[in-house]
């Protein structure tokens, strides 16, 4: 095993992935290059509790996202999620990677400004920061609000450099990235009336979608 010199830098950014788009790829890329991160692992959800069920098998979801961060250092996929019989809640997936991490380790975990308004609804939300450091990204589209209790907890934990979070978990930074106003809602729609995706998704994102005739009218 390779020598350990120094605390890891590992980022966590969860998601359905319903297909996986160059909004989701091109801001994990930029974050977790702006902010040197050693790993940026995509978590594909398996029942998420926020919303609606995804249109496409785990599997299939897990297939795509493999496909698009395959040979892309530092992105990588981590399956834990779709392993478990119960709902994606992102306190289990902390605990579960910080068993695995040395304790000095960074985590981050990187959330849309709209997801981080709704966290207060989280299952055990209040520990989250136990375990990580929170990157909120701005999204072109967001127009939520925080709530009193996150206006208070920003006040508290949050730092205004994102470089400067430090220790292995704990505060809160906020980081901007190249707006790209695609959504999987957006591609479902167009799968389903015919249209194109191209560049919308990655190339082989795309030839997995075909070759495995998703999202279409029918499905
Ligand atoms: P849907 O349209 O099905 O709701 P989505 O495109 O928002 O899907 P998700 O899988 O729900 O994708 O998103 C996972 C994470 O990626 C969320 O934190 C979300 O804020 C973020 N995200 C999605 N699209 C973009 C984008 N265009 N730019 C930056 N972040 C994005």
């Amino acid at each position: 095993m390779a020598k350990r010199s120094g605390a890891r830098r590992i980022g966590i950014f969860g998601g359905t992935f319903d297909p996986v788009h160059i909004g989701h790829l091109r801001g994990a890329l930029e974050v977790a290059e702006f902010m040197a991160l050693d790993e940026l692992r995509l978590i594909p959800s398996a029942w998420p509790p926020h919303r609606d069920t995804p249109q496409v098998a785990a599997s299939d979801r897990l297939a795509m996202v493999e496909q698009a961060v395959a040979g892309l250092p530092p992105l990588s996929v981590d399956d834990r999620e779709l392993k478990r019989a119960k709902p994606s809640y992102s306190i289990d997936t902390l605990e579960s990677l910080r068993a695995e991490l040395a304790a000095d380790d960074q985590l981050f975990l990187l959330l849309g400004w709209d997801a981080f308004c709704g966290l207060p609804s989280w299952h055990r939300w209040d520990a989250l920061l136990e375990h990580c450091h929170i990157l909120v990204l701005q999204r072109p589209d967001a127009d939520s609000e925080a709530s009193d209790t996150l206006r208070n907890l920003l006040a508290a934990r949050s730092v205004s450099d994102p470089l400067a979070l430090n220790g292995p978990s704990g505060q809160i930074s906020f980081i901007w990235q190249t707006p790209l106003a695609v959504s999987a809602t957006q591609i479902r729609a167009l799968l389903a009336s015919g249209k194109s995706v191209r560049f919308l998704v990655p190339d082989a994102v795309l030839a997995y979608i075909h070759a495995h005739g998703l999202y279409r009218a029918s499905n």
